[in-house]
């Protein structure tokens, strides 16, 4: 079945408001429109840029989502520090990224808590990009599938195949992120697939068939399209590829170029 592929940009901690604006401008002036006939684009800047860069694109009519790098599950309170799912959604957020590995590594993201704040998302009407992927042990150890495929059941815990099919789920090794060294297209479509699998044990064929899986960790355009190229690869989500606008452009054209196929 036919799955709108996805380029999503995760900007992580860089860039400054001023910084962010001229970026998304760049993007936006080098945008063609008709990549949204089958691509859909999301850039994920730090949550202070989050209005400036939805301002940019809504101004220049443009077909680019705007994505958050994080949320808490709570709508308010005392919670120091903290951004929640009403706050993303005023200011024109349609995804937020939970669960990556960076998040989980250095902040202690839990299983747990990518749960909380996936059904907090959905309820909000926010669309959650789910992170998933082993370290380098694990990956040497042999048991990747059923590492990653337990992060995705612990993700997706208690939500019901209609708010499931709004989700899209990132496979993305934390070996291969910001590391230069990109999975295998073989490599990334046996764990994307293992994913597919674990979900439609979950939700049944049709939910799952229809779910964008993305793979993540050093894409970049010289690898983007064997690695869109595979079955159950549906796009990317992006760190460093992202920050320069020439770059994050040239993923989204070969993106469109293979879902022209
Ligand atoms: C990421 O952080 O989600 C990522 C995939 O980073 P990079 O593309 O730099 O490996």
């Amino acid at each position: 079945m036919a799955r709108r592929l996805m380029i999503a940009g995760n900007w992580k901690m860089n860039n400054t408001y001023a910084e962010a604006v001229v970026l998304c401008q760049h993007i936006s002036n080098n945008f063609c429109k008709e990549w949204d006939d089958c691509v859909d684009t999301v850039v994920c800047p730090p949550a202070i840029d989050l209005k400036g860069v939805w301002g940019v694109f809504e101004f220049d009519n443009m077909p680019i989502s705007v994505g958050a790098q994080n949320v808490h599950w709570e709508p308010s309170g005392a919670f120091t520090g903290e951004i929640s799912t009403g706050m993303l959604k005023e200011i024109g957020c349609q995804y937020c990224i939970i669960g990556h590995s960076e998040r989980r590594t250095l902040f202690g993201e839990t299983n747990e808590q990518v749960n909380l704040k996936l059904k907090a998302l959905l309820e909000a009407g926010i669309a959650p990009i789910v992170c998933v992927g082993e370290s380098l042990e694990v990956r040497d150890a042999g048991t990747t599938d059923e590492f990653v495929c337990a992060q995705v059941r612990a993700a997706f815990a208690g939500v019901d195949a209609g708010k499931a099919k709004q989700c899209v789920v990132a496979y993305e090794p934390i070996w291969a992120i910001g590391t230069g060294r990109t999975a295998t297209p073989e490599q990334a479509q046996e764990v994307c697939a293992a994913i597919r699998a674990t979900l439609t044990d979950m939700y049944g064929a049709e939910a799952a068939e229809a779910m964008r899986v993305l793979y993540g960790g050093s894409m970049n355009p010289g690898n983007v399209e064997a690695l869109v190229a595979q079955d159950d690869i549906d796009g990317g989500l992006i760190g460093g590829a992202a920050l320069k606008a020439e770059s994050f452009i040239d993923l989204v054209k070969a993106a469109y170029a293979q879902a022209r196929k």
